[in-house]
């Protein structure tokens, strides 16, 4: 999370990205009493989570936890505190709470029973409405003002925000028409933000 000077309200909180990373995050602060927005430049959230569930989406894989973190590689000395927190029966906990049954599959792959992802993220859009978090489409974050605040480019035009704390959840940089935005990373750089 990076701060903003004079933020307008400091229960508010911006998150810039409404794929799973930013939606999880979202449903987390509202959970804390946070009063949370959600951008996303697109027409509407989770593109890509979406997209990943049109061939069959794979929540997670079913193993021990030990053999599990093994799959990281390199970056397991990174995410093992994040995966230990919230480790794959969690996951696999919150999405049946959110209605979505899973099963195990080949390889030790776990799916939805019904595949796709679009009845879950109904589910899971429906809870961030009843935690009172605001999902704003059609908002291209284009970096900071001098004074601190988020830019936007809107349908109705630049548009200033000015949230107590801002989280990025901007995702990779692949696959263009699911929101990647190959600009962030230099962006967050000109801020001498470590990418
Ligand atoms: C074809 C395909 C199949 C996949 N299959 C699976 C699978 O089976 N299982 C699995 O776990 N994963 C799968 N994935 C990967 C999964 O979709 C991603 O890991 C996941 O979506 C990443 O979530 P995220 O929130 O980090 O990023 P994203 O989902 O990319 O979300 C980032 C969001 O930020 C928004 N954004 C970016 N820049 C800006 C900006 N400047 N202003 C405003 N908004 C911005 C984007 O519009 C986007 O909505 C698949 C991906 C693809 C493409």
């Amino acid at each position: 999370m990076t701060e903003t000077s004079a933020p307008s309200n400091t229960s508010d909180i911006a998150v810039i990205g409404a794929g799973p990373a930013g939606l999880i995050a979202a449903g987390t602060l509202g959970h804390g009493g946070y009063r949370v927005t959600v951008y996303d430049q697109l027409t509407s959230p989770a593109r890509r989570f979406l997209m990943a569930g049109r061939g069959g989406l794979n929540l997670i894989h079913a193993e021990e936890l030990d053999t599990f973190l093994t799959r990281y590689g390199a970056a397991r000395i990174r995410l093992e505190p994040a995966i230990r927190t919230f480790p794959p029966e969690a996951l696999r906990a919150w999405v049946d709470g959110l209605g979505t049954e899973t099963f195990v599959g080949s390889s030790h792959h776990v799916f939805p029973k019904a595949m796709k992802g679009s009845p879950l993220l109904r589910a899971w859009l429906s809870r961030l409405t009843d935690l009172g978090v605001t999902i704003l489409p059609r908002h291209r974050w284009t970096g900071w003002e001098e004074d601190g605040a988020l830019s936007f480019e809107t349908p109705e035009g630049p548009k200033k925000v000015r949230p107590a704390a801002t989280l990025l959840a901007l995702g990779g940089l692949s696959w263009s028409k699911l929101g990647a935005d190959p600009a962030w990373p230099d962006r967050l750089r000109g801020a001498v933000i470590e990418v």
